[in-house]
């Protein structure tokens, strides 16, 4: 993969973006690999790129029926967030929330990780309680997540609508700060 670097960009810039070089070549298939990972989803991607990088495991074939990231990666709305409920999951989401902090760096390549915070709204009184499970499971582990009042939530978002008759009333919000979103 190509190494980017500032001055690339501004070379990029001024030449028309027309001397890129394609990033994944096509490869032949050897006989055999250490490991092959079929499905090259964000698991498959990312299970072969901690081999090499963690394991010393570069033998590695990913196999995909479609093109890279293809599947649910390709097509999800990219909130990168911990904040979900459960004990067992929890040390899981945060950590993996760590490794995104960095994973630009690391990888060479911008995967343009905002660590713009989530805001989720809350419109009915299930969705209050609901949310607001979440934001003391998520406290008892350590994950950050705060619930915010409705005028709070526009402290924190201005173009919100307040309006008590709006199709979706907003009567408060779970806020994780650490979490964004990121590109496909
Ligand atoms: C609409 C939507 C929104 C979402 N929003 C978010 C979000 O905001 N944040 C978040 O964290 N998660 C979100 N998710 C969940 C997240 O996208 C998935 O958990 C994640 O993409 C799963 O990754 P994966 O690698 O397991 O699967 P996939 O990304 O689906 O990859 C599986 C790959 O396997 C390939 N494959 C399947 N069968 C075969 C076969 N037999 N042979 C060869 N290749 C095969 C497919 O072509 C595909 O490329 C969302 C999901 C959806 C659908």
């Amino acid at each position: 993969m190509t190494h980017f670097s500032f001055a690339q960009v501004v070379r990029g810039a001024l030449t028309g973006q027309k001397n890129w070089t394609a990033q994944w070549p096509e490869r032949e298939p050897k006989a055999a690999y250490d490991v092959v990972i079929v499905g090259a989803g964000g698991h498959g991607l990312g299970a072969a790129y901690y081999l090499a990088k963690e394991h010393g495991l570069t033998n590695v074939a990913v196999i995909d029926k479609g093109w890279l990231g293809g599947g649910n990666t390709g097509r999800n709305t990219t909130i990168i967030r911990s904040n979900y409920l459960y004990d067992e999951s929890a040390r899981l989401y945060d950590h993996a929330l760590d490794l995104w902090e960095n994973l630009s760096q690391d990888l060479n390549y911008n995967v343009m990780f905002s660590k713009r915070g989530v805001l989720m709204l809350a419109h009915n009184v299930h969705d209050v309680q609901s949310f607001q499970r979440h934001v003391h499971s998520n406290r008892l582990n350590g994950v950050d997540n705060q619930w915010l009042s409705a005028a709070e939530a526009k402290a924190f978002c201005p173009p919100l609508d307040l309006n008590p008759k709006a199709r979706y009333p907003v009567l408060g919000a779970a806020l994780q700060r650490r979490a964004g979103t990121a590109r496909h």
